[in-house]
């Protein structure tokens, strides 16, 4: 695929870099993603993903744009308010990306539907602020081994860690299970800085861009944890449990489940 002189001008900032010059940004044209959850964390790495030229997005989403979203999903408008997120967001890659493909999904993601729609993609990226949905994605891109960007926010806090198959532990190998109902408030019930999603989400962004150019070493083996309080980064080094229940040796969960609480909400910190 030989580049228009549009597209050399629009990428040449990556071009010149030489983790991801002209063999890169191919790489990114001809790659995929999908986003699940186009909220707080969503919301950057799709801008990300679409201004970088990542040829086709998937963005999955059920709702619909809220004004209290608009604090901090930044893909989103005032206008927008009532609009399905997806569609919100397709509009706002495209301004930003003809080059781009999005492919939308206004629906939640659960058991019945995660295997065949992550199978379309490269690379997936966990924008989503409940643990029910954090462990189903972990089961089934571990399951289907596909790479994924884990991530949470809440308050002033966040965490992120890149799970890549044989390279490292999954989200499972650090929490085995759900916390109970309840025992970790939602960021509708503790608050949430916006600009929290705007860090964490563009590192999940970056880890997409690096493991399609196969730029650089990728977030495996290790929890980064931010405290913006504190403005402190910290990386926690982490290894694969032998007796995970989805990565491990003998693994229980051979397929993605939901969650089975009739409260999973939550987000980790
Ligand atoms: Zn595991």
């Amino acid at each position: 695929m030989a580049f228009s002189n549009e597209q050399m001008e629009r990428y040449s900032r990556h071009i010149i870099l030489k983790e991801i010059g002209v063999k890169g940004q191919r790489r990114l044209l001809e790659g995929s993603a999908l986003i699940i959850g186009a909220g707080g964390l969503g919301a950057p790495a799709a801008l990300y993903l679409a201004a970088a030229g990542v040829g086709r997005i998937g963005v999955a989403d059920a709702d619909d744009v809220e004004l209290s979203n608009l604090q901090r999903q930044v893909i989103h408008g005032t206008p927008d308010v009532g609009k399905p997120k997806v569609r919100s967001a397709m509009e706002r890659m495209k301004a930003i990306n003809p080059d781009v493909t999005v492919e939308t999904y206004h629906t939640f993601v659960n058991a019945g539907n995660i295997m065949e729609l992550i199978s379309k993609y490269d690379f997936v990226i966990d924008g989503t602020d409940n643990f029910s949905a954090k462990f189903l994605i972990n089961d089934a891109c571990v399951i289907a081994r596909k790479p994924f960007s884990h991530a949470g926010i809440l308050r002033f806090n966040g965490q992120t860690m890149t799970y890549v198959p044989g390279a490292g532990p999954c989200y499972r190998c650090l929490f085995p299970s759900p916390p109970p109902p309840d025992a970790i408030p939602t960021c509708g019930q503790a608050g949430i800085v916006g600009a929290m999603g705007g860090v964490i989400g563009s590192l999940q962004a970056m880890e997409a861009i690096k493991y399609i150019t196969n730029a650089g070493s990728l977030l495996t083996g290790s929890l980064l944890t931010y405290d913006a309080l504190k403005m402190e980064f910290r990386g926690v080094r982490l290894s694969a449990r032998r007796d995970c229940g989805v990565c491990g040796e003998h693994p229980s969960i051979t397929a993605p489940a939901d969650c089975a609480a009739p409260v999973c909400e939550g987000i980790t910190a």
